[in-house]
């Protein structure tokens, strides 16, 4: 039999494995079950293309996206492997069915909701399988952030063939996501391969939202190279191209613009070495760029493997490069409403404590690396050298007395008022709007120096953050389950002191 290197070596063109890969393989060829966790661009598929060439029969590979599916087929079929997907674009899917039961295929690419079916589970009956891999593993999981029901009906299907190594990949999943990984798809915990996560060359920097164009425009300053900014929503990736171009070549890229626009967009994206693609989130998927100099965020990711995810797509090439993140107060109480109203109710708990992770990530004043590996399960040391807080540590400040008279004066004003009204309230300022609704006379009115009132939009950010306060529509703010612990129970809310608002002339030319 040829070994794993020299295939390794004769059909794929490697010189040697890449990390973890070499233990992945391995454990494939010798029938064992894993759960492969590796990062963007660490070579996962070669983790169950080479097996599947290796063993007799065929490599069954799940994959969510169809759209990603051919483009796996094209790839696998460069390095010489008979390779076909499965879906409803598929042209001729009765001899990819022959193909399948005359061995004639080194892998099949099938969806989720096509394996699962009773059509496909007795066409594995007549086929020999080399292995099952399972793409993206973390749909399988309630606590991943793309949870996929048909994921869980897999089970079975792989349960009929006990003896076929099973092997799951992602790259996005953090401990818990991965233990339940394990347990639905019956893989044992010896079977946990675990890549490294970090992306040492990538510096991160996190800063309040404060004039995002300014802050864009000092960035770019100070940072030559291509680079993605991603924004919320469609029409702010149209904005915040119009206001850098001039500046910096800047496109828009998102779902909404004609293909033939988006296809043009990104292949200058992908050929210029200093454009900017103002996008959603779409972008970045697939796109081959190692050279991508810095990735801003307009507005907070869904999650901190979101956030790390995206952030990915910069220097993958192995240069320095930088990672931004501008956030405000308001992303994460539009993000928790939305986790009121349109998740489903069994769902909210992990949807909360994921934006709660991420809050504590962004309002942290210590290691921003550190905290994200910690969060992929790693033990990383306290200090990396290269992001925001270790380049120049935050001076720390105890805010719990002013977030206690903000929390006061929110519930003396019963919980509808903003931020503006109630930092007049508690300067004791008897403006038209306080005398209209008898503000005046309540107990919390003047209660703050200027040094306290200060703090109290940072105060209020933070508080948003953590869920201690909610905020409505209209920037209203309510009591959220974190308000009591500060209030009553004694917790201490310890915040970086915030950047000046006369500094940031200062930051043009970058920092
Ligand atoms: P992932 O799915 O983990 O994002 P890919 O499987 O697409 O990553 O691989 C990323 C790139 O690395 C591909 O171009 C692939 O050919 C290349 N690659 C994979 N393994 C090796 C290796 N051992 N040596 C060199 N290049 C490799
Ligand atoms: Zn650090």
């Amino acid at each position: 039999m040829t070994s794993v290197h020299q295939i390794l070596h004769d059909r794929f063109g490697f010189s040697h494995f890449r990390g973890v890969q070499e233990e992945v393989v391995g454990r494939t060829m010798a029938g064992q079950h894993a759960l492969a966790v590796m990062p963007t661009g660490s070579g996962k598929s070669l983790c169950y293309q080479l097996p599947a060439l290796a063993r007799r029969g065929t490599g069954i590979v799940i994959s969510p996206l169809i759209a990603l599916m051919h483009d796996q087929v094209r790839s696998a079929e460069s390095f010489g492997i008979r390779a076909a997907a499965l879906t409803s674009v598929s042209e001729d899917p009765r001899s990819i069915r022959d193909a399948l039961r005359d061995g004639q295929l080194d892998l099949l690419y099938v969806a989720p909701e096509r394996a699962t079916t009773d059509g496909f589970s007795r066409l594995l009956q007549e086929a020999e399988i080399a292995l099952f891999a399972i793409d993206e593993a973390h749909c399988v999981s309630e606590w991943g952030h793309d949870f996929r029901p048909d994921y869980r009906l897999l089970r079975p299907l792989l349960d009929q063939h006990r003896d076929v190594p099973r092997l799951a990949l992602t790259a996005t999943a953090d401990r818990r996501t991965r233990a339940d990984i394990l347990v639905q798809l019956g893989i044992s915990e010896d079977g946990l391969v675990v890549a490294g996560f970090d992306r040492p060359n990538i510096r991160y920097h996190v800063r309040p939202r404060d004039g995002l164009p300014g802050q864009l425009k000092a960035l770019l300053a100070g940072q030559s190279g291509a680079g993605i900014v991603y924004a919320p929503s469609r029409d702010k990736t149209e904005r915040i191209a119009e206001q850098l171009s001039g500046f910096r070549k800047a496109l828009p890229y998102h779902a909404g613009l004609d293909a033939s626009v988006r296809a043009r967009n990104q292949q200058a994206f992908v050929a210029s070495e200093d454009m900017v693609m103002a996008a959603t989130i779409a972008f970045g998927m697939g796109i081959d760029k190692p050279d991508v100099r810095f990735v801003a965020h307009a507005g907070i990711p869904k999650s901190i493997e979101a956030y790390y995810q995206e952030t990915g797509r910069a220097g993958r090439d192995g240069d320095p490069a930088e990672a931004w993140l501008f956030w405000g107060a308001e992303d994460f109480a539009r993000a928790r409403r939305r986790i009121e109203t349109e998740v489903e109710a069994e769902r909210r708990p992990q949807e909360r404590d994921r934006l709660n992770a991420l809050a504590a990530f962004v309002e942290a004043a210590t290691c921003r690396r550190a905290i994200l590996l910690r969060h992929f399960g790693e033990e990383p040391p306290e200090s990396c050298g290269n992001c925001d807080n270790c380049i120049d540590p935050p001076a720390t400040i105890d805010v719990t007395t002013v977030a206690q008279k903000l929390l006061s004066a929110v519930f003396r004003t019963e919980m509808r008022f903003g931020v503006a009204h109630l930092a007049a309230v508690l300067a004791g300022d008897d403006n038209e709007k306080v005398r209209q609704f008898g503000h005046h006379n309540l107990s919390v009115f003047g209660i703050m120096d200027p040094d306290e009132l200060a703090l109290v939009r940072p105060v209020a950010r933070s508080l948003l953050a953590r869920d201690a306060l909610r905020a409505d529509d209209y920037g209203g703010l309510s009591f959220g389950p974190g308000a009591k612990a500060i209030l009553k129970d004694g917790e201490r809310l310890v915040i970086a002191v915030p950047p000046k608002r006369a500094r940031r002339g200062r930051t043009r030319g970058g920092q």
